[in-house]
């Protein structure tokens, strides 16, 4: 999925390629912008049980996963 990065205070748009840490514009911060029309419909069956479950929903296009054992929260009686 295509996103930039949106500056919140003046409304700038930025490419993520050249990795702001900041708006280049006022030195604003900045968030993911995107086309959530573009996003899928529903989760595509998986197997995961990590946040890879939900790549197809993330603003990233190229990702190597590295799991880290992560899961399922799990309901515990309190
Ligand atoms: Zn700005």
């Amino acid at each position: 999925m295509r996103y930039d990065f949106e500056c919140i205070a003046c409304g700038a748009r930025v490419d993520p390629e050249d990795r702001p840490a900041e708006c280049p514009d006022c030195g604003g911060p900045l968030e993911v912008a995107f086309d959530a029309g573009a996003l899928p419909d529903a989760l595509p069956e998986s197997d995961r049980t990590d946040l890879w479950r939900y790549a197809s929903f993330l603003p990233a296009e190229e990702v190597s996963p590295v799991p880290m054992g992560e899961g399922w929260t799990p309901l515990a009686d309190a």
